[in-house]
């Protein structure tokens, strides 16, 4: 399997190029370059299998001959093994024809670590291989980084150094990441939004004697991997409740597009979704690019969903580059309309497309605080703000078809809102109660790329 770039320049590379690589020279995203069908039997067949064989069938196709069965194996079933609950993303019943995934149940407690728990192993696996060492840097809303700390603390191929908004995270997810002991993790505070970190990341690749200088790799959910290891929840939550016999359609919290896109991946690969719901907060760039066709970026607003609060949806590329039937210099000029004038324009043909696909709805705070109130007395599910964005989309969004919400953190991660919504404080797993006694490490920078740069070439042993 071959992955090209989203802006038709850069070289084509296999899985474990793309893999080590992140973000193509070109400014454009690795994707594959045709997606893999699987026969309504092999998804029939899943329902007798564990997440892990799932996982194995439905990423095999992707990664070509970077691991051998055995190894790929092996690395799955390490990358899982950590996970509170032996079904690892579990689906419960909210209402008659509306389920709840939960993917909270890994080491930091959000979505991310589904990804990012894979990478980790994989990345090792690769790099012990090919006797290389890395620099992985990171931007992050909050999740990302903790689950990237978790993953990658004490590998000893890799230094990761994970950027984040000062002040802008939940406590949770700020000592998640300053708390790791791991000589090889470092945590930056940065004087910014997460789309200033974003940008940071972005500019730092283009950087090429620095690139290469420090063999700088990303796992941003802009690497194609964490997208192919989401693609995984898709399969199994809609085979426990009946799929392939039975169509259903998914609703995701949303904010750089990886997961959803993960959903629209397993779709093409042959699963049987009706409709892809994108469930935004206020900072509703999506939403309004379904609306309009227009995608605009505007300032972000922090809200109680703070893993969502983003402008930039990377991920986005992946899929213009599909509505384009795949021609990389349209995408290019699009993504430097929006890089120089904030803004660009989907043809009629593409906004036509996109929404054959996808709906959208948008939730404000007050609707996020009332959804978690309502619920918790509906059903008895305390939910995360983010989850909470979710189901009130899908409510918006319900039908004859069976629909599934993606849970995507644990409420223990935002306390404080979910308290004030629903006058409960949801506390932390037993393995991460001592969490607040810990001691925190990391530095604060200023949205400075050299004096970033700088401190990650002081960092490194
Ligand atoms: C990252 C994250 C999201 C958004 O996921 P994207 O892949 O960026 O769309 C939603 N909820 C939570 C809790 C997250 O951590």
């Amino acid at each position: 399997m071959k992955y090209v770039s989203t802006r038709g320049e850069a070289p084509e590379l296999t899985f474990e190029q793309a893999m080590l690589t992140g973000l193509a020279r070109d400014g454009g995203l690795y994707v594959p370059e045709v997606f893999p069908t699987l026969t309504h039997k092999q998804i029939e067949s899943f329902s007798a299998k564990s997440y892990e064989e799932v996982a194995f069938e439905v990423m095999k196709p992707f990664i070509g001959d970077t691991f051998s069965d055995e190894e790929f194996k092996i690395i799955i079933k390490s990358a899982y093994a950590g996970f509170s609950h032996s079904a690892k993303c579990p689906v419960v019943q909210l209402a008659e024809n509306h389920f709840l995934l939960e993917l909270f149940h890994g080491p930091t407690l959000a979505f991310k670590d589904v990804a990012m728990q894979l990478i980790g192993q994989m990345f090792q696996v690769s790099l012990k291989r090919r006797g290389e060492r890395v620099t992985i840097v990171g931007a992050t809303s909050g999740d990302t980084g903790s689950a990237a700390m978790d993953a990658f603390k004490g590998l000893d191929s890799v230094d990761l150094f994970i950027m984040y908004p000062h002040g802008r995270v939940s406590e949770v997810q700020r000592r998640q990441m300053t708390t790791p002991t791991e000589a090889n993790v470092h945590a930056l505070a940065v004087d910014g939004d997460f789309d200033t970190c974003q940008a940071l990341l972005k500019d730092m690749f283009n950087d090429f004697n620095f690139r290469d200088e420090v063999k700088l790799a990303g796992v941003n959910s802009i690497n194609w991997a964490r997208v192919l290891a989401q693609v995984v929840y898709y399969f199994t939550s809609a085979v426990s409740i009946g799929a392939p016999k039975r169509k259903v359609s998914f609703t995701v919290p949303t904010g750089n597009f990886g997961d959803i896109f993960a959903g629209y991946v397993a779709k093409k690969m042959g699963l049987p979704i009706d409709r892809l719901v994108i469930a935004t907060n206020h900072n509703d760039i999506l939403h309004r690019t379904l609306e309009t066709g227009e995608h605009t970026k505007s300032g972000v607003t922090p809200s109680i969903s703070p893993s969502m609060d983003i402008q930039v949806s990377s991920n986005f590329e992946r899929l213009v580059f599909d509505l384009y039937d795949r021609q990389g210099l349209m995408v290019a000029q699009l993504f430097d309309e929006l890089k120089s004038d904030g803004s660009f324009k989907l043809s009629e043909n593409a906004l036509d497309r996109l929404g054959n696909e996808f709906d959208s709805g948008r939730c404000s705070e007050d609707e996020t605080s009332s959804a978690i109130k309502a619920y918790l007395e509906k059903t008895g599910e305390v939910l995360c703000p983010h989850s909470a964005i979710g189901v009130k989309v899908a409510d918006e969004h319900l039908n004859n078809t069976a629909m599934i919400t993606l849970a995507t953190a644990h409420p223990a991660k935002f306390p404080d809102a979910v308290k004030k919504a629903c006058g409960i404080h949801p506390s932390l797993p037993p393995q991460m109660a001592d969490l607040f006694e810990r001691d925190e490490r990391m530095t604060r920078v200023s949205c400075d790329l050299a004096a970033i740069e700088e401190i990650i070439r002081k960092g490194i042993k």
